[in-house]
C-alpha cells in the first residue's frame, strides 16, 4: 500500500493526556490512534484507526486532510510510499507531550494549559509512563522532533530524552528537527541537549516581532526583545559553525505586524541567517472570541486594512526562494463580520440555524446564547475550544 509519508512511520505524543497522533494536519480527534498512558508503541501502531487513516489516504480520500497541510500547500511535496506492516515503532517521532510554555501567545489555542515548568504531583504519575513509553520507543527512531505543542526548552522531560537519543541506525541516516520559541535558546539551555549536533540538525524558531510592544503583547511576555536578539545571535553561531544545519525562522501574519514583514524577513535572511522563512496564516483559535480574532487576519478581503497588506505582501523580498509562504499570502476565506463562533458543526441543523441566526440578532442576545453554552464570557474571550 502507498500512503502519505506522514501515516507511513510518523507519531506525535501531542498532548498531557498521553494521546498519539498520526499526522498534525490530519481531522481532530480522527488524527489520535491511541494513548500512551494506555498503550504501549507497538499496538498504537497497529492500531485499528491508523490502518483506517493509512488506507483512507491510500486510496486517494483526502477528505480529512485539513487545509493547512504544508504538503498539500504546494505541487511536489506530497510524498506517497510503501507503508511497511512491520514497524512496531515509528522512524519519525515528534516528542510533545509536556505542556509547559514561558509565553501565552495571543494565537495560541492551548495557552491556557501552559503552566509554568512546574510539574504536579497529579500528572507525574502519567507523565512517568509517557516518559518510558517514549525511551522504548527511541533506539528505533531515526528522525526526531522536539515540541510543536509547547516550549521545547520548558520540557524537562523532552529535554531529558533527546538527551538520551542513541539511535539503532547510523547517524547519517538519523536527523533531528527542534521547534521553540527561541526566547530560552542560549548556549545553558543548548548544553543540555548538545548531542544533537551530532546528526543532520534542523531547527525552527517563531518570533512575533521585533517590535518590543508588539513582541510583548502577541508573545504574551515581559521579556525583552532584545533577550530574543541575543539568543538569535547563538542560534545563528551554532549555524555558521555546522552544529544546526537547517534553520527556519518562522512568523504568524496578523494585523499587529504585517506591516513590518519586509524589514522582518529580511532580518530573518541577513542578520540572523535563515535558511528558510516561512510566513504562516493565523487560524482560528487563541484566547479570543472568534469576533475580536476576526479583526487579526488582515488576509481577509472584508478587512478594513487587506488592501494595505496586500501592497506590503507586494516587497520583493518575498520572491526570495528562501521564503516560504506557506499561504500566509493567500486571502483567508473568514468573510465578513461578525463570524460563526458556536461549536456546533455548520454542517449540522444546529450549526446551520445559529450561523445565519446570529447574524441577525442583536450582539448581546447571541453573546448571552453563546456565554449560556460556556463557549464565551462576557468579554467575549473563548475558554472552551
Ligand atoms: S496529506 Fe497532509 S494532512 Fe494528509 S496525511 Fe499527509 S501530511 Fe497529513
Ligand atoms: S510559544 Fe508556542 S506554545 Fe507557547 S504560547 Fe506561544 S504558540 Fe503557544
Amino acid at each position: 500500500m502507498k500512503t502519505c509519508s506522514k501515516l507511513a512511520s510518523f507519531a506525535q505524543a501531542f498532548n498531557a493526556e498521553g494521546d498519539v497522533r498520526i499526522c498534525g494536519w490530519f481531522k481532530h480527534p480522527e488524527t489520535i490512534i491511541g494513548n500512551l498512558v494506555k498503550n504501549e508503541f507497538p499496538e498504537i501502531m497497529h492500531s485499528t484507526q491508523a490502518m483506517k487513516i493509512r488506507n483512507m489516504v491510500a486510496n486517494g480520500d483526502f477528505s480529512m486532510c485539513c487545509n493547512t497541510c504544508p504538503f498539500l500547500a504546494e505541487d511536489g511535496r506530497l510524498q506517497m510510499v510503501d507503508y511497511n506492516d512491520k514497524l512496531d515503532y515509528p522512524e519519525e517521532l515528534s516528542i510533545s507531550f509536556e505542556q509547559y510554555c514561558n509565553y501565552k501567545c495571543t494565537c495560541c489555542e492551548s495557552n491556557f494549559q501552559h503552566d509554568a515548568c512546574n510539574e504536579l504531583a497529579k500528572i507525574k504519575e502519567r507523565y512517568d509512563i509517557i516518559e518510558s513509553r517514549i525511551r522504548d520507543a527511541l533506539p528505533y527512531v531515526k528522525h526526531l522532533g522536539g515540541h510543536g505543542t509547547a516550549e521545547l526548552f520548558c520540557s524537562p522531560r523532552t529535554l531529558k530524552l533527546l538527551s538520551e537519543w542513541n539511535p539503532k541506525a547510523p547517524k547519517e541516516e538519523c536527523d533531528v528537527f527542534l521547534e521553540t520559541n527561541g526566547s530560552l535558546f542560549n548556549e545553558k539551555n543548548w548544553g543540555k541537549i548538545e548531542n544533537l549536533g551530532d546528526y543532520h540538525l534542523g531547527v525552527c524558531i517563531t518570533v512575533m516581532s521585533f517590535n518590543e510592544i508588539v513582541y510583548q503583547n502577541l508573545s504574551g511576555t515581559s521579556m525583552p526583545v532584545s533577550n530574543l536578539e541575543e539568543c538569535l545571535k547563538f542560534v545563528r553561531s551554532l549555524r555558521d559553525k555546522g552544529i544546526i544545519n537547517y534553520l527556519e525562522l518562522a512568523t504568524v501574519v496578523q494585523e499587529a505586524n504585517y506591516l513590518e514583514l519586509p524589514e522582518m524577513t529580511k532580518r530573518f535572511l541577513d542578520e540572523f541567517g535563515a535558511d528558510c522563512v516561512r510566513l504562516r496564516p493565523i487560524f482560528p483559535g487563541g484566547i479570543y472570541d472568534r469576533n475580536i480574532q476576526w479583526f487579526f487576519d488582515v488576509r481577509n478581503p472584508n478587512h478594513p486594512y487587506y488592501s494595505m497588506y496586500k501592497k506590503v505582501m507586494e516587497n520583493k523580498i518575498f520572491e526570495d526562494e528562501r521564503v516560504f509562504k506557506w499561504r500566509g499570502d493567500l486571502d483567508s476565506p473568514l468573510g465578513p463580520h461578525p463570524v460563526y463562533t458556536t461549536d456546533w458543526h455548520v454542517n449540522s441543523w444546529k450549526g446551520f440555524t445559529w450561523k445565519h441566526l446570529r447574524n441577525i440578532l442583536p450582539m448581546g442576545i447571541s453573546r448571552k446564547i453563546e456565554m449560556s453554552y460556556g463557549q464565551v464570557d462576557k468579554n467575549g474571550v473563548r475558554h472552551k475550544f
